[in-house]
């Protein structure tokens, strides 16, 4: 069982923001700014690659979900980054779908041009 599925079961602890019966939403562990909230769905989901026509509507409430946390949290005035890293090449650690909230800092750098 991935990890986030154990935090799901409530076998390992986080600092949950949000929950209802399809969707959680904790704090990461190795925040990279001063809010870094982590959205996934509780039914397991390995990544973006698994995703299925059926599971758009629970991807746009995740979406939904990451703008209402990030104005709870008094980040969405000077803006924030949504983030969903898939497999090796996009730099997925935890293999189960997630979401990452990243604000309350300037964060431009992550992603470059190549030429
Ligand atoms: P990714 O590289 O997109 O798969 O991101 C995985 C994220 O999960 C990283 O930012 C980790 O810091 C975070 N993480 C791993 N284990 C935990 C945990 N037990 N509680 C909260 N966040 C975690």
């Amino acid at each position: 069982m991935d990890i986030f599925c154990k935090i799901i079961n409530k076998e390992i602890p986080a600092e949950v923001v949000y929950e209802d019966k399809e969707i959680l939403a904790f704090r990461d562990i190795h925040p990279v700014a001063p809010v870094h909230v982590l959205i996934i769905p509780k039914k397991h989901i390995e990544s973006a690659n698994e995703l299925s026509d059926g599971d758009a509507q629970l991807i746009g409430k995740m979406v939904v979900l990451a703008k209402k946390i990030a104005q709870d949290l008094q980040i969405s005035e000077k803006g924030y980054k949504l983030l969903i890293r898939t497999g090796k090449d996009g730099g997925q650690e935890v293999p189960h779908l997630h979401l990452h909230l990243i604000g309350g800092a300037e964060l431009y750098e992550e992603i470059r041009p190549i030429n």
